[in-house]
């Protein structure tokens, strides 16, 4: 079962890919945890790659779709993979479809997590983090013990820049803009398959695995 998962930011698609990688025993792919996988093997795509990410540029669709390539095409991949962080637009979605029906393979399911923007924004500016530990808490799904204090290590919680309301709203707003046009591209192919992202970690998962089977 080959499967693209989609969601904005808070959306809780990091969990729900853990548990999904679990249940159909396929692993999860991430763009950036490839890159740096080649670039670490020292592979030729992956000098290559390792090029612009020196110079601090983005690594180009041919090179990313080139890795992609060689990464579904081992040994763990025998029974599907999933992509994450990849297609991130409608020109990546089209190289990618060309390269899969080049090894005579397809996406089966494009699993988008959905969550009201409200919703988003309560669970992202909630957040707080343990300035010694890392250790993270939110103020109404997983409060410390004492407000503002570490459980762990009684260091002080504080809010990231990432979390504060303005850049929230701001990488929700790239999220919808890049999104929305690869969400109508697989919608027209009859892929996509809408999770209610609102609920308890084992209902969301449930709904999945109720689309997914
Ligand atoms: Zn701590």
């Amino acid at each position: 079962m080959n499967i693209i998962l989609l969601g904005p930011p808070g959306a809780g698609k990091g969990t729900q890919a853990k548990r999904m990688i679990e249940k159909y025993g396929i692993p999860q792919i991430s763009t950036g945890d490839m890159l740096r996988a080649a670039v670490q093997a020292g592979t030729e795509l992956g000098l290559e790659a390792k090029k612009y990410m020196d110079a601090g540029q983005l690594v180009p669709d041919e090179v990313v779709i080139g890795l992609v390539k060689e990464r579904i095409q081992q040994d763990d991949c025998k029974n599907g993979y999933m992509l994450d962080g990849f297609p991130r637009n409608v020109s990546q979605a089209e190289t990618l479809d060309k390269m899969l029906s080049e090894l005579g393979q397809k996406i089966d399911h494009v699993v988008c997590i959905e969550v009201p923007e409200d919703e988003l924004i309560k669970r992202l500016t909630g957040r707080r983090t343990c300035k010694q530990c890392g250790a993270g808490y939110h103020v109404v799904f997983d409060p410390p013990k004492q407000d503002g204090v570490c459980d762990k290590c009684g260091g002080e919680l504080y809010q990231r820049d990432d979390d504060n309301e303005e850049t929230v709203k701001s990488r929700l707003k790239v999220y919808k803009e890049q999104t929305e046009p690869l969400i109508a591209y697989y919608e027209k192919q009859g892929k996509l398959r809408r999770i209610d992202g609102v609920g308890s970690i084992d209902e969301i998962f449930n709904r999945i695995v109720a689309v997914l089977g």
